[in-house]
């Protein structure tokens, strides 16, 4: 096969990129450039007068965000599209469709969503997802059960790990979540007012011991795959559709991460506003119900002995929400104080913001400390009011 070499597209190469594969083929194209988020391109691609093209997503070799000096492997394009497949294979009402891959360009084409909307936009824009709670909870459940050594065997198990050994991304969760919010480091970046809140935690030698003993979880449990950036930022939504876009993170690792991670973006909008209050608690609950009843019932389906033990299964949900409490401790305090921040807080006028950031990273520490007692997302949000 011939290899060529590797360039970024523009919207004009974008066009003829689509066309050459045979894409609209016959017809007058218009192409812009509509990411918005840190890493990398995406180009919609459609033809003059019509609604619907399709995307085109491409890795840059660097952080969008940060620039050159930031150096950022290629290969995570193909990951995403990786685990794109295999999310369409497992829950395809929830992922977007995979058109191409082309691993030299780092490029993957795919059905155009934009009918939908970012979950994060549509919150701060108040509107109301009915399905939500179901349509994530069964994804998370879906997605790591099948993933996970109930749900396939230790063989397919050991060529997921191969597949999405992703150390350069896992790099930086490790950096942004588990270690540079919790002292000094250069890269955090936050309001002057904080920083009586920020010394004091800081000094907290006991979160520093719960937060590295985190950090090894990371590290250490290859429970099942991950999404691995599932922030609200990477699920379009309409009323009635929820699709998980973004998975370039992806890495087998602990299944407490995807759950902690999705419910601290849900629970910043708890944090910011009031008008969705209700709505937002019963989200989160339901995630919680619906991830578990799920994993119950696919584990009575599926599993094999010796795993086919209910106390075993049992002990084992207790210990994923214990995880993802303190994942949820750790991703609120770092996109308060860390590199990437949220809109939810960071749209709020400066005085309402820093309360809420005050109130936050108190809230994260909670989580991080009392986790084994905390244990599920009921008692979690008792700790809330
Ligand atoms: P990044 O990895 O750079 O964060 P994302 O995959 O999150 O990139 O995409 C960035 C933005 O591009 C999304 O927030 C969304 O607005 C748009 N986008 C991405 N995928 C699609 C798609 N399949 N259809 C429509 N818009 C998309
Ligand atoms: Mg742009
Ligand atoms: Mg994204
Ligand atoms: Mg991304």
């Amino acid at each position: 096969i011939e290899r060529k070499e590797y360039r970024p597209l523009t919207e004009a190469t974008a066009i003829t990129y689509l066309q050459k594969l045979g894409y609209f083929k016959n017809e007058l194209c218009e192409c812009i450039e509509i990411g918005d988020g840190n890493l990398n391109l995406v180009f919609k691609v459609k033809p003059v007068g019509s609604e619907k093209g399709l995307i085109i997503k491409q890795a840059l070799p660097y952080a969008k965000v940060v620039g050159e000096s930031w150096p950022l492997t290629l290969k995570r394009a193909t990951i995403e599209s990786n685990a794109t497949k295999i999310y369409n294979e497992l829950i395809p009402l929830h992922a977007p469709k995979i058109l191409e891959h082309d691993e030299d360009q780092a490029v993957t084409v795919m059905e155009d969503l934009s009918h939908l909307q970012i979950l994060r936009k549509g919150f701060i824009e108040k509107k109301s997802y009915p399905f939500l709670a179901e349509h994530i909870g069964e994804f998370l459940a879906k997605s790591l059960f099948f993933t996970s050594d109930f749900g396939t065997s230790p063989a397919k198990k050991k060529e997921l790990e191969y597949l999405f050994n992703n150390p350069d991304l896992c790099d930086i969760t490790e950096n942004l979540v588990y270690t540079d919010p919790f002292f000094n480091s250069e890269t955090n970046s936050f309001e002057e007012d904080l920083t009586d809140e920020i010394q004091e935690l800081w000094n907290d030698a006991d979160l520093q011991i719960e937060v590295a003993k985190l950090k090894l979880d990371f590290l250490s449990k290859k429970e099942a795959l991950l999404h691995g950036d599932l922030h609200t930022g990477s699920i379009f939504v309409s009323e009635t559709e929820t699709k998980i876009i973004d998975p370039e993170f992806a890495f087998v690792g602990p299944i407490g991460f995807d759950l902690g991670q999705i419910q601290a973006n849900l629970l910043f909008q708890l944090f910011s506003r009031t008008e969705l209050k209700d709505e937002i608690i019963e989200h989160i609950l339901n995630i919680e119900k619906v991830f578990n009843e799920t994993f119950i019932q696919l584990w009575e389906e599926h599993s094999v002995r010796p795993f086919n033990q209910k106390a075993l299964i049992n002990e084992k949900l207790e210990g994923y929400w214990v995880d993802a409490i303190g994942v949820i401790g750790c991703e609120l305090i770092r996109r308060s104080i860390g590199l990437a921040h949220v809109e939810d807080i960071d749209s709020l006028e400066h005085n309402q913001k820093i309360k809420a950031k005050k109130k936050v990273l108190k809230f994260g520490v909670y989580c991080i400390k009392n986790r084994f007692t905390i244990r599920n997302i009921g008692n979690l949000l008792n700790g809330l009011e």
